[in-house]
């Protein structure tokens, strides 16, 4: 039976913090026929990936592209780095944090969940100094890694990455330095090299604007050395073998062709844009966003105004609306999507996705969606948040 709620006229709003809108460009491009993955063309595509993807990490070593989720990136970054019964010291910003703690501890990794207490370290970015008194303390370099993630998409904060590498040098501890940016590459600055990471951890579906299904690690030398004496067991997210078939472009297995075609359309849409300005973007339109909560007058989840995501907004609704529920309600009536409330804050914050194919009307009209929606929950605002959003916007062009 036919029914319009089923086929709504339109665009959905995807307004998740990931996977984002794809654009048309990279959906035609992945529509291209699939070619051998050992023929000619193939290892020029390869080449140039890997070359474009460096410039993405801000890096001059190797990266892995995985077929795989960013959940496989985070396995493949420990497996290749660490042997069974390692210690490793995990800061907790948010349920990413945890999640990925959770997998350390199914390899049998032995880790060490520091933060600051309760939902106040959901709240913040990484406190590097936390993380600097429990190397100091462990004078006998027992610990082999630190594991931070740079934007924690369940609350909508960012942390300073090159702040933890000072406060590891600055103790003298060998630790390596694993860092999930799987929501902030290509939308919030991420420097690989010059912020000292070992491992960076990224994925295709939220600032590289590509469907779910591919996944990086990007390596430091240091991480390479690591990985010669590490042995945790591996097979599928070996680097070496990767690493040797890379250099001519090609995989050591069969890689997700038609999302790298995607990837190559990426990659060429943020470089012809160039990094400053697809950063810029970004911190815009999250500056815009918030303009709008904050004239709600509803409390935002980050409460550190220095880093802010630029990547999503976390928003806490007012005692009595759990938020799942005005998030169903906004689904259902204007067909937008908004992120959930995820682990500690489940039914307390909502998640505004601001990343990637957006523009300044995509956030207006999210904006407007959330208010009605907050309007027919019997919520009394402060004020109109879309239109504190369109004079923000308006009163900030983006700069040339
Ligand atoms: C999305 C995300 C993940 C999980 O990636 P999957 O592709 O769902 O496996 C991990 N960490 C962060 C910070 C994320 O945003």
């Amino acid at each position: 039976m036919f029914s319009l709620n089923q086929h709504p006229t339109g665009r959905h709003y995807l307004q998740i913090p990931g996977p984002s809108p794809v654009p048309d460009r990279i959906l035609r491009a992945i529509s291209l026929p699939t070619i051998d993955h050992r023929g000619p063309e193939f290892g020029a595509l390869g080449r140039k990936l890997l070359a474009d993807m460096q410039k993405i990490f801000q890096t001059r070593h190797p990266v892995m592209i995985y077929p795989a989720s960013g959940t496989g990136a985070w396995e493949a970054a420990l497996v290749n780095t660490l042997s069974a019964g390692d210690q490793v010291l995990m800061y907790e910003t948010g349920h990413f944090a945890s999640l990925w703690n959770k997998l350390a501890l199914r390899l049998g990794l032995q880790t060490e969940f520091v933060g600051l207490p309760g939902i106040e370290g959901w709240r913040r970015g990484v406190q590097a100094e936390l993380i600097a008194q429990r190397l100091r303390a462990d004078t006998g370099h027992a610990i082999r890694a630190v594991c931070v993630v740079h934007n924690e998409t369940s609350t909508g904060v960012t942390s300073d990455i090159a702040a933890v590498r000072r406060a590891i040098d600055d103790v003298g501890h060998p630790a390596l330095l694993l860092v999930d940016s799987i929501s902030g590459l290509a939308s919030a600055d991420y420097r690989h090299d010059e912020w000292g990471v070992d491992v960076t951890i990224s994925g295709s579906q939220k600032g590289l604007m590509l469907p779910p299904g591919i996944s990086f690690n990007a390596l430091s030398p240091k991480a390479i050395a690591a990985s010669a004496r590490a042995s945790l067991p591996k097979s599928f997210w070996a680097w070496d073998e990767m690493i040797e078939m890379n250099q001519s472009g090609y995989f050591p297995y069969t890689p997700s062709t038609n999302l790298l075609y995607g990837l190559s359309e990426a990659c060429d849409m943020l470089l012809e844009q160039g990094l400053p300005a697809v950063f810029a973007r970004h911190q815009r339109w999250a500056a815009g966003v918030r303009a709008g909560v904050q004239a709600w007058g509803l409390e935002l989840q980050c409460q550190d105004a220095s880093v802010h995501s630029p990547v999503l907004t976390g928003v806490v609704t007012p005692p009595g609306l759990d938020a799942d529920v005005l998030r169903k309600l906004i689904h259902s009536r204007f067909d937008c999507s908004l992120g959930t409330g995820l682990g500690k804050v489940k039914g307390r914050m909502f998640r505004i996705g601001h990343l990637g194919d957006s523009n300044d009307l995509t956030l207006i009209a999210t904006l407007a969606a959330c208010e009605m929606g907050l309007k027919l929950s019997g919520i009394a605002l402060q004020s109109s948040g879309v239109h504190a959003a369109m004079d923000y916007f308006s009163d900030h062009p983006t700069q040339a």
